[in-house]
């Protein structure tokens, strides 16, 4: 049996992650027995190399290698992993923060660019929605979509849904707040990749 070795610098990423703000205060990420369960019902593992048993070893050994890896980014946070977890650990979690890290060293998978337009919907309605960019091929993928979609508020009315559009003000409540956390900047460094 592997023993994992938590000797102080190589604690190192680990604590990084358990020191994380999106990390839950009872993360059991210590106590990984390194049962391979979360691997065993991962859909993003049984579709790619991914391997969240694995990506929990290297942070445990402090392996700041894995912060690069692209099969971290197969990961789809359906929390399956989490719901398993005999010791309290969430690989998802984890691989949250994982991520994270790799954003702000400009370290991200080029998977990543794609997803910048959805940052965008936060800035532009207040909401995640739909990139726009995005229309013309849901269009071509499904039929009725473009008809739906200018469709959308008549719809709504019908089923007395109120509208989808957030008020003018509690938009721009949301763009400041994320302007204060550098939101737009990142979205906007994503996108110039994106162009490159
Ligand atoms: S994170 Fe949980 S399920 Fe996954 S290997 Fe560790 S103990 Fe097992
Ligand atoms: S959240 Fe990610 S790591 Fe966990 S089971 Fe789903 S795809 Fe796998």
């Amino acid at each position: 049996m592997k023993v994992i070795n938590l000797d102080e610098t190589r604690e190192k990423l680990s604590n990084k992650v358990l020191n994380n703000i999106k990390a839950s205060h009872d993360l059991g990420l210590l106590r990984c027995v390194q049962c391979g369960m979360c691997t065993s019902v991962c859909p993003g593992a049984k579709h790619s190399n991914y391997n969240p048993r694995y990506m929990v070893e290297k942070v445990l050994e402090n392996d700041e290698k894995i912060i690069e890896n692209k099969d971290i980014w197969n990961c789809f946070y359906c929390y399956t992993c989490h719901s398993v977890c005999a010791v309290g650990n969430s690989p998802c979690e984890v691989n949250q923060i994982l991520r994270q890290i790799a954003i702000d060293n400009g370290k991200e998978d080029e998977k990543l660019k794609y997803f910048a337009s959805y940052g965008e919907t936060f800035l532009d309605i207040g909401i995640g929605g739909m990139p726009k960019s995005f229309f013309m091929t849901l269009h071509e993928d499904i039929e009725g979509w473009l008809d739906f979609k200018a469709e959308l508020e008549e719809i709504r009315k019908e089923l007395s849904l109120g509208p989808i559009q957030m008020p003018q003000e509690s938009i721009e409540e949301v763009r400041k707040l994320l302007n204060k956390m550098n939101f737009d900047k990142r979205v906007k460094r994503l996108k110039k990749e994106e162009k490159e």
